[in-house]
């Protein structure tokens, strides 16, 4: 990835490239989003559960892993909801590098944290949610031989940029809407830099509007207040106090676009949609998207964004933003489907409803 987009990218001949390949993920087309969307409107998915670690954390990773290579960090450390450990673990191992991660106990994904043990990160575990964990961090990160790996190191924010390199690259131009997942809101904040840049060298005409879904129980950028205890299925945006509120709230501004909210529900019924209808399985963050999606074309429920007057052809890129396989419990497997039945073809047949 940093070698197709060296250019735009804080790296030099002198810097050690650590990669696993991440980055040329797929732009899917769902025209069963663009049915409900209506007015000939095309929606794309951006999925980036198939980076290395499978989330979009590794984009970001490979420069801030490859630049704390270059100056020649001993340790990596970051607070996590469980991907950017994921991330950082396996980008440190490649590099030969020690990763600590600082984790809320007892509210990662299973998935996330196999991956974290399985590369040999040191996993510290505290009483406290992922904001008390960024707060320590910050403070750690000042040592000389560490490196912060979470978003506030701008390299990471750098490499995220490349998803919308990426985009512009595929569809030719960008599209007209952008909607993501916000959680400490770095991610919405690289794709409007990376938007931003590539217009500026020529590489697209348009900017789109960035619209950005937080869980209702963790909204502080939708409520304009901290949230002391985030709360929401969706771990990766249980976050009350993100980092990077300030840079993301003026990419919305600037963008002419918003934030909103969704339910729990919402982001569990989209998530199964998505999976039944398109083959696309992702974890509860990435579905608040495809959740915010549907709201916004449902004006009855009075979302703080209508499509109701979009363009007829306006292109909808919608980051989903990690793998379903990431958090199976939330997914879960329907019990009685698990109920053996006889080895035969008869009973087989019977339990299909024959
Ligand atoms: C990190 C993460 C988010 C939130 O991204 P921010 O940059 O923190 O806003 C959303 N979804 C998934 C799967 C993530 O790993």
């Amino acid at each position: 990835m940093i070698a197709r987009y060296r250019e735009f990218l804080p790296v030099s001949e002198s810097t050690p490239i650590v990669s696993l390949g991440e980055g040329g993920t797929p732009l899917i087309c769902s025209p069963r989003l663009g049915e409900i969307v209506g007015r000939d409107c095309e929606v794309y998915l951006k999925y980036e559960g198939l980076n290395p670690t499978c989330s979009f954390k590794d984009r970001g990773m490979t420069v801030a892993v490859s630049k704390a290579a270059e100056r020649g960090a001993s340790t990596l450390i970051c607070a996590s909801t469980g991907n950017t450990s994921a991330s950082a673990a396996a980008y440190a191992a490649r590099a030969g590098i020690r990763c600590v991660v600082v984790l809320p106990a007892g509210k990662i994904a299973s998935g996330k944290l196999v991956q974290a043990f399985a590369y040999g990160a040191k996993v510290i575990a505290i009483e406290g949610n992922f904001d008390d964990a960024l707060v320590i961090v910050r403070k750690l990160g000042g040592r000389d031989d560490f490196a912060i790996v979470n978003s506030i190191n701008p390299d990471r924010i750098a490499g995220q940029m490349t998803a919308a390199f990426e985009i512009v690259d595929d569809l030719g131009d960008a599209p007209d809407f952008h909607l993501l997942p916000l959680g400490n809101a770095g991610n919405l904040t690289a794709y409007w830099a990376g938007y931003r840049q590539y217009r500026r060298a020529g590489k697209a005409a348009t900017l789109p509007a960035m619209i950005g879904f937080q869980a209702a129980g963790a909204a502080p950028i939708f409520l304009g207040r901290i949230v002391e205890n985030p709360e929401t299925v969706a771990s990766a945006i249980r976050i009350g106090n993100p980092a990077s509120w300030k840079p993301a709230s003026q990419a919305v501004e600037d963008s002419k676009g918003a934030v909103d909210i969704v339910t729990d529900a919402e982001i569990l019924a989209a998530q199964h949609w998505l999976a039944t209808k398109e083959g696309i399985f992702v974890e509860p963050a990435s579905a608040a998207p495809i959740a915010g999606l549907m709201k916004c074309c449902d004006a009855a429920r009075g979302p703080a964004y209508s499509f109701a007057q979009i363009p007829e052809g306006s292109r909808i890129v919608c980051t989903v933003t990690g793998h379903g396989l990431k958090d199976p419990e939330i997914a879960g497997t329907d019990s009685d489907d698990m109920k053996a039945v006889a080895a035969n073809e008869e009973a087989v047949l019977r339990a299909i409803g024959f």
